[in-house]
């Protein structure tokens, strides 16, 4: 059997991609800071599959040197996934840039010295539509890379992410030949979530489902379903023409006022907020829910975007980002987190 180290394998997209690996008869291996938490996630992909799955979990921390050489022994492909998306920004940037940049290379080299013939990582959109200003073309794709020096259009996550993606490239491209690299540059992932353990970016639905804002920011976000994220990176690592290129991951963007529009017709019995905050207004409440600290960058402007080559070469049909979700919606109040 083929064996994928998928790292990060706790992660929301990594359990997906893990599944996504396991359907198509790929022997997989997991990467944790902790592999006491196999346990638990295996338990929680079983729960979710509706059959019982095991994977071997090793550990390997992005900071440290230790485990990596480990986790790559007999591996053919990397899924590396892991980097710090963090619900509150740290104050000091390279909290997030450092261990997303230097993990990526210690993961690529590891892959490099065992023979792993290609390398997928996940990147993001981060890498593609900030830092621009004023300069913004209309519409983004594959061949634009955010400036992530420009930190008024920039977070310290969309940095660390820019920063980590440029390192990849420039290592394949220079000690690392040899080793085929593909990144997945995903818009906001929504769908199923497995675990109440839930990523970062499921916030866009918590927070208006806890009603923790009195109105919506006015913000528009490009969404993608986590099965589709979890297929691309599959087809990433699959597809001979996909070495070497990046590929936007998202299906449509939506204004938050229209994911609010789409929760209250779905959940009518639900308290949630109601029309537009004023940007002002988001800047004040940082102060009391810090959360809202990561979409001041956003605050007033849409950044639209292709998929066409994803959907071109990785062959993905959009699951709709209104199914997306309330895919996520309906999990997390099965897991009793909403
Ligand atoms: P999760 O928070 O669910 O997963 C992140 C994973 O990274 C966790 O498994 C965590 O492992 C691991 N990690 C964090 N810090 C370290 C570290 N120092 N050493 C080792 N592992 C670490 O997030 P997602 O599934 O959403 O994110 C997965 C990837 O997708 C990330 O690279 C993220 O940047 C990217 N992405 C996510 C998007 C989204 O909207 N969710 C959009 C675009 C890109 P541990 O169990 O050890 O904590």
């Amino acid at each position: 059997m083929t064996k994928v180290l998928v790292t990060g394998a706790t992660g929301f997209i990594a359990s997906h991609t893990i599944l996504a690996l396991i359907n198509k008869g790929y022997e997989v291996r997991g990467t944790a800071r902790s592999a006491s938490k196999a346990e638990k996630l295996n338990a929680t992909l079983s729960q979710y599959a509706g059959k019982p799955i095991e994977i071997e979990l090793v550990s390997a921390d992005l900071t440290q040197d230790e485990g990596w050489a480990e986790a790559m022994d007999g591996v053919t492909y990397l899924q590396h996934l892991a980097s710090p998306i963090p619900n509150n920004l740290p104050k000091d940037a390279n909290e997030l840039i450092i261990p997303a940049r230097e993990g990526a290379l210690r993961a690529l080299k590891a892959a490099k010295a065992a023979g792993v013939k290609r390398a997928v990582m996940t990147s993001s959109f981060a890498s593609i539509g900030y830092g621009w200003g004023d300069s913004r073309p209309s519409v983004l794709d594959e061949r634009h890379w955010s400036n992530p020096d420009n930190i008024k259009d920039n977070t310290a996550y969309t940095r660390s992410k820019a920063i980590a993606e440029k390192a990849a490239w420039d290592y394949v491209q220079g000690d690392g030949a040899g080793l085929e690299l593909t990144t997945i540059n995903p818009v906001a992932v929504l769908g199923p979530a497995m675990s109440g353990d839930v990523s970062a970016s499921l916030e866009l639905i918590t927070q208006p489902m806890m009603n923790k804002v009195p109105a919506f920011p006015k913000l528009t976000f490009g969404i993608v379903d986590v099965r589709d994220v979890a297929l691309a990176h599959v087809a990433a690592m699959e597809k001979p023409e996909a070495a070497g290129e990046r590929f936007l991951v998202g299906d449509a963007v939506l204004k938050f006022t229209e994911i609010g529009d789409i929760l209250r017709a779905a959940y009518p019995d639900r308290k949630l907020p109601k029309g537009e905050l004023p940007s002002w207004l988001v800047k004040m409440l940082t102060l009391v829910n810090p959360t809202l600290k990561q979409i001041v960058p956003e605050l007033g402007k849409e950044r639209s975007y292709s998929n066409e080559k994803s959907r071109r070469v990785l062959g993905i049909d959009y699951i709709p980002a209104k199914e997306a979700i309330l895919a996520s919606t309906n999990s997390l109040i099965d897991l009793g987190e909403l």
